[in-house]
C-alpha cells in the first residue's frame, strides 16, 4: 500500500481522516441538547457566535417558557430576547426565532420541514443551520454544516482556500462521501475543540499530522505517523 501524505489525492486523505477521527472521537455527535426538531432549530440559531455549552445552559429555561413554535409565535420579541440574552446578539436572534416560528406554523402546519431547501427559506436559517437540522433531527444528508471549526480545519488540511462557508461546503461535498456528510462536521468540530484549536493547533500530538499540509509546515519533517 502506498503511503499517504499531505499531497495525496483529497478523496484518499478524506477517507484516512475519517478513519482516524472515528477512532479518536468515537462519541462525536451534535453537542447541542434537543428533544425535537424545533428545539434543534432554536438551539442552532442561538449557537451563532456562541458556544454550544452556553446555548445548552439557556435552552432548558427557554423551552419551559416557550415549549413549541406556537408559544414562540405568540410571544413578544422583546421577551424572547430577554430569555436568550446570554447567547449574544439577542435582539437579532429573537427576531429570527419569532419569524421562524410564524413561518413554521403558517407554511408547514407547525412542523419543522425536513429538507434543506425548505429550511433555508425560514427567517434566520442559513445553509449551516439547515444542514445541522436536516442532518441531526431527520437523518438526511443534504449538505455539510460548515461552522468556524469545520472551515478552519478544512483550510488547514488543504482541502480549500475559501473562507466563505457556502463555498467551503461545496468543495467538501465534492470529496467527502455523502454517507459521512453529517459525521464529517461532528468529527472536525470535536478535533477543532480538542487539538486543532484556532490560535495554537497542537500539531505534534495530532493524529492527522502526516496528512496535513499546515501541520507539516509547523512541525519538523522528522515527526511523522504511519498511514493506517
Ligand atoms: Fe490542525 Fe495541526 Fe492537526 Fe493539521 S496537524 S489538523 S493544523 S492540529
Amino acid at each position: 500500500m502506498s503511503r499517504l501524505g499531505p499531497s495525496s489525492p483529497p478523496e484518499s486523505r478524506v477517507r484516512a481522516i475519517l478513519r482516524r477521527l472515528r477512532v479518536a472521537y468515537p462519541e462525536a455527535r451534535c453537542s447541542l441538547d434537543f428533544t425535537t426538531p424545533w428545539e434543534l432549530l432554536v438551539a442552532t440559531i442561538l449557537s451563532a457566535q456562541c458556544t454550544d455549552e452556553r446555548v445548552n445552559m439557556v435552552t432548558p429555561g427557554l423551552f419551559r417558557q416557550y415549549p413549541d413554535p406556537q408559544a414562540f409565535a405568540d410571544a413578544d420579541e422583546r421577551q424572547i430576547a430577554k430569555a436568550i440574552f446570554q447567547t449574544g446578539f439577542h435582539n437579532q436572534k429573537a427576531r429570527s426565532l419569532h419569524g421562524a416560528a410564524i413561518a413554521v406554523l403558517e407554511r408547514h402546519g407547525g412542523k419543522v420541514p425536513r429538507r434543506t431547501e425548505q429550511l433555508v427559506k425560514l427567517p434566520g436559517v442559513g445553509r449551516k443551520t439547515a444542514a445541522v437540522v436536516s442532518g441531526n433531527a431527520f437523518g438526511r444528508r443534504e449538505g455539510i454544516a460548515v461552522d468556524t471549526h469545520v472551515g478552519r480545519l478544512t483550510r488547514r488540511l488543504g482541502f480549500t482556500a475559501e473562507t466563505d462557508p457556502e463555498r467551503v461546503e461545496r468543495e467538501l461535498m465534492a470529496i467527502v462521501p455523502r454517507s459521512a456528510w453529517v459525521e464529517w462536521s461532528h468529527l472536525l468540530i470535536w478535533h477543532g475543540r480538542a487539538v486543532c484549536i484556532a490560535r495554537s493547533p497542537r500539531c505534534p500530538e495530532c493524529v492527522l499530522l502526516d496528512l496535513c499540509p499546515e501541520g507539516q509546515s509547523r512541525v519538523p519533517p522528522a515527526r511523522s505517523r504511519r498511514t493506517p
